[in-house]
């Protein structure tokens, strides 16, 4: 990246989106991506097998346990966990790149991962998607038909364990109506755009028009 100043760009925002599986974080993550721009998402390293229709780096990076534990003892995850029987890491290289870059990064993460997050990195954001009730999260894992009925009732059994943990989250979306909790994902993009240390750039030009005092 340049070291003139002029061409300096903020820091992006880290985004991080956690919520039972079934919640509707997949589909909300989609709508912000097509909503704002100058956002991306981090692809995950996962040792869970492909589901049909998912492709190696785009929706995530499928490896073995062995070449998952070698990035882990070489240290190149920001943060990982083991969720659900399989484990799950994100690439700490391409976060920090992306972000220098001035882009948002969105991470779709589950609970342990977040509060990693938050330690490492204190100024991530937090959001929590919460389903609007216990019995609408089922029917939509099920009617979702992508997993089996035990790895359904495997993550059903989490759900509430995860659910109870709204509140260490800075901010949290109820999925219900799926175009208000658009919106309010939106809303919260936006404006952590607008925090005085991401505006820095923007502000440099107006603050030197003015006459010193
Ligand atoms: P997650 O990524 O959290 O596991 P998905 O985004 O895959 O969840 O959503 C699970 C299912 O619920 C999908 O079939 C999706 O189309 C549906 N869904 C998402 N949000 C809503 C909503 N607000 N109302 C009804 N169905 C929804
Ligand atoms: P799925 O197998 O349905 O794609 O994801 C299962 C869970 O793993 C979801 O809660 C998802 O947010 C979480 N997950 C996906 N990638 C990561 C990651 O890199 N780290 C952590 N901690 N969780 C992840």
């Amino acid at each position: 990246m340049s070291n003139d100043t002029n061409n300096f760009r903020r820091l992006g925002n880290l985004l991080v989106i956690t919520a039972p599986s079934g919640a509707g974080k997949s589909t909300l993550v989609k709508r912000l991506r097509t909503s704002i721009s100058e956002i991306a998402f981090s692809i995950s390293y996962t040792t869970r097998p492909a589901r049909s229709g998912e492709e190696h780096g785009r929706d995530y990076f499928f490896v073995s346990i062995s070449e998952f534990e070698k990035m882990k003892d070489e240290n190149q995850f920001l943060e990982w966990a083991k969720v659900h029987s399989n484990y799950y890491g994100t690439h700490k290289k391409t976060v920090t790149e992306i972000l220098l870059q001035g882009y948002d990064v969105i991470l779709d993460i589950d609970v342990q991962g977040a509060e990693q997050i938050k330690l490492a990195m204190p100024e991530a954001v937090l959001i929590f998607i919460m389903p609007p009730s216990f019995s609408a999260l089922s029917e939509r894992l099920y009617s979702r038909d992508l997993d089996s009925k035990s790895v359904i009732e495997h993550r059903l059994k989490a759900a509430s364990k995860e659910v109870a943990c709204y509140d260490k989250f800075d901010y949290v979306i109820i999925n219900d109506d799926l175009d208000s909790a658009t919106t309010a994902l939106v809303s919260v993009a936006q404006a952590e755009r607008l925090r005085p240390n991401r505006m820095s750039n923007k502000l440099k030009h107006i603050l030197t028009s003015f006459p010193l005092s």
